[in-house]
């Protein structure tokens, strides 16, 4: 018997690893508003995902197939998928669907604005530190030198829905992947008459509108220092994309010293910019994705001042020295969890 309960501990413990809503308290007025629920895991992550509404339940499951669809397309590993087929193109075009295009200009455009903080092609990199299979191992410098020699998001090439890898490169669309399934999936939401969901996908949360009751979603924000469960503040939103990338979501120790799987494209080592955690708030969950690994990669003064500069988004920064920078647009959605340990302050404008 006991068996069984083995799943559901090993569930709980994954939905817990990361930005996550806080559970609402519950009211003395309960909700009467219809709501469908499902778990499921797709993109390696346990998704948790709930819809209100008269429509719920049908439109739920048109939001699931959709990511599952979409994680069939996009993903890395699963053989047939248009990522698998370009890594397998030897050079040759391949014809990929409409969403890998989107998610291939999206990656582009920031790879061109962070000065290639993101770097789609950096898979070899990260295949060689053992993050895609959990065989972790710090590559001799030679090899990551000579890795670094495949990686250039910018020799990628499309024409309408044909996209050409170079011969020898690899790419991988897992920093900006999920964020757009929850953009996608919210949108299908909507799509379907839906006005109120939350949508749990890890590190990253889309959220639909505001909850039944009408008050804002709260989602805690973990300190990376800390147990999964262990929040340093509470963020309100509706209607937005909360992702986060934190440095405690895939790491390895050796010798006292901490791996992580966000990478810096210009060293072929996990970034060391001084940041513990970036989570960025927008409408789209793909800008949210990309830019919570990007803007890790760049630390805390040269991702400010991307913010000065587009400012299409809102941002926490998480550092070493303890401090919380947010910006403006947050000053009242966010709080500090009482005796978090951390300071608070708010970036320049
Ligand atoms: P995320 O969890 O969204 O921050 O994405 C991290 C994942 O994207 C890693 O597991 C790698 O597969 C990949 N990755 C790591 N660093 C980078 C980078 N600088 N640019 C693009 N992809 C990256
Ligand atoms: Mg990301």
């Amino acid at each position: 018997m006991k068996r069984k309960f083995l799943p559901v501990l090993a569930l709980s413990l994954l939905l817990s690893a990361c930005t996550a809503p806080i559970q609402p308290t519950p009211t003395s007025e309960p909700t009467s508003v219809p709501q469908a629920n499902e778990t499921l895991l797709a993109m390696d992550t346990v998704m948790q995902l709930t819809v209100y509404g008269d429509n719920a339940t049908a439109a739920l499951s048109a939001a699931k197939s959709e990511i599952l669809a979409m994680e069939n397309r996009l993903s890395v590993t699963l053989e047939g998928s248009d990522i698998w087929k370009l890594n397998h193109s030897e050079g040759q075009p391949v014809t990929v669907g409409d969403d890998a295009v989107f998610l291939l200009e999206t990656a582009r455009d920031l790879g061109d604005k962070t000065g290639g903080a993101l770097d789609v092609t950096l898979y070899p990199v990260v295949k060689a530190w053992g993050f895609t299979t959990g065989e972790y191992q710090i590559p001799p410098e030679d090899t990551i030198a000579s890795l670094l020699g495949r990686v250039d998001y910018t020799a990628l090439s499309w024409e309408g829905n044909d996209v050409t890898l170079p011969a020898g490169m690899e790419m991988d669309l897992g920093a900006i992947a999920k964020g757009y399934a929850g953009e996608r999936a919210a949108d299908i939401l909507r799509d379907n008459g839906v006005t109120s969901a939350l949508l749990n996908m890890g590190g990253n949360v889309q959220t639909v509108g505001a909850k039944p009751d009408g008050t804002a979603w709260r989602i805690g924000i973990r300190d990376p220092q800390k147990s999964a469960t262990d929040y340093l503040g509470v963020l309100s939103v509706i209607d937005q994309a909360v992702v986060t990338s934190g440095g405690y979501e895939r790491f390895f120790e050796e010798d006292g010293v901490r791996y992580w799987h966000i990478m810096d494209p210009k060293t072929g080592a996990p970034a060391r910019s001084g940041l513990t955690a970036v989570t960025i708030v927008s409408h789209s969950g793909a800008l949210c994705d990309g830019l919570s690994t990007s803007l890790f990669v760049m630390g805390l003064e040269k991702a400010s001042d991307y913010w000065r500069e587009q400012g299409d988004f809102e941002a926490i920064f998480i550092n070493e020295e303890n401090e919380v920078w947010i910006t403006p647009g947050l000053r009242d959605s966010f709080s500090l969890t009482q005796n978090s340990g951390y300071t608070l302050h708010i970036v320049e404008e």
